[in-house]
């Protein structure tokens, strides 16, 4: 696997692969790696010749009082796991590398970015649609690979990709959780062993959902109720949101009529875990 923290090496790199006439694909990372993310990897293998991965811990998606100081790092451990699902470039720059000096742009996706957690985190849409369209200019892939643990990203990467002409198959892979439902996230790792225990509400309420939607309950009210009963439930965990929507425009739905996403943010003690799944109705 070849490494490099420059952008000019990275694209050095790149052209050869091109003029060979290879498909690159590529997975952008915060690192801090799980089954989630190796999933993702093994996906763009899939299809392509040659897969980047970067890891990049973006500050400018990160607020004032987010954990951006303290997120997991183990670059050795990353580097073991890319390797072992066959990654070929892993590209690691450091801030300075993606926001030299002088360096004024941003992008702002309008609606999409502005609910769920565009509310609670201003200003992490802004941070994640510009540093994902830098990114994606460097790499310039023919398929970059997403989760769909981060359905509200996953669609303003696809806003920004048709928006702004990037020629790149933009792929969703459904959430990785664990045996117990957990959705896998490198957050995970702050979580005490009863707190651990705790966020299991969070998957359960949405197995919960998908059930109240087999027995054709349509009622979005009555769903979220019993939802916000199961989570409420557990002390250590608070609600931030929990929304049913469109899965396209995010846009708020009151009957499950057609495939509903279903999005939760909450507190499981200090740590701030997001989950999801789209409901369909039989
Ligand atoms: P992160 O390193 O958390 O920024 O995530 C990098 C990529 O991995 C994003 O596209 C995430 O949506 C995706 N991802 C994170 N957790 C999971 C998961 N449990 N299942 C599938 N994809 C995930």
């Amino acid at each position: 696997m070849f490494e490099t923290h420059t952008i000019v090496e990275l694209r050095k790199k790149l052209s050869v692969a091109r003029a060979e006439n290879k498909r690159v694909g590529f997975v952008p990372t915060m690192g801090y790696f799980h089954e989630g993310h190796l999933t993702l990897m093994r996906e763009a293998k899939k299809r392509a010749d040659v897969v980047v991965v970067s890891i990049f811990v973006n500050p400018t998606q990160f607020g004032p009082n987010e954990d951006l100081e303290k997120y997991p790092v183990d670059l050795k451990r990353d580097r073991a796991m890319a390797e072992s699902v066959g990654v070929d470039i892993l590209f690691t720059p450091s801030a300075g590398e993606i926001y030299p000096e002088g360096y004024a742009t941003s992008v702002n996706v309008e609606g999409i970015a502005d609910v769920l957690c565009g509310r609670s985190r201003p200003g992490h849409f802004s941070g994640v649609a510009t540093v994902v369209a830098k990114l994606l200019n460097i790499v310039e892939p023919d398929v970059a690979v997403f989760g769909e643990k981060d359905w509200q990203q996953l669609a303003v990467v696809r806003r920004i990709a048709a928006d702004l002409n990037i020629d790149s198959e933009i792929l969703g892979v459904p959430t990785v959780r664990e045996a117990d439902g957990l959705a896998m996230s490198s957050r995970n790792t702050y979580l005490s062993a009863g707190e651990r225990k705790a966020a299991l509400v969070l998957a359960k309420s949405l197995r919960i959902a998908q059930e109240m939607v087999d027995k054709n309950i349509r009622e979005t009210a009555e769903v979220e109720r019993a939802m916000r009963d199961v989570i409420e439930a557990e002390s250590l965990v608070e609600i931030e949101y929990l929304e049913f929507c469109d899965p396209q425009s995010l846009a708020g739905v009151a009957e499950i009529e057609s495939d509903t996403l279903i999005a939760i943010a909450a507190r499981v003690g200090k740590t701030r875990l997001i989950d999801n799944a789209v409901v369909r109705p039989g």
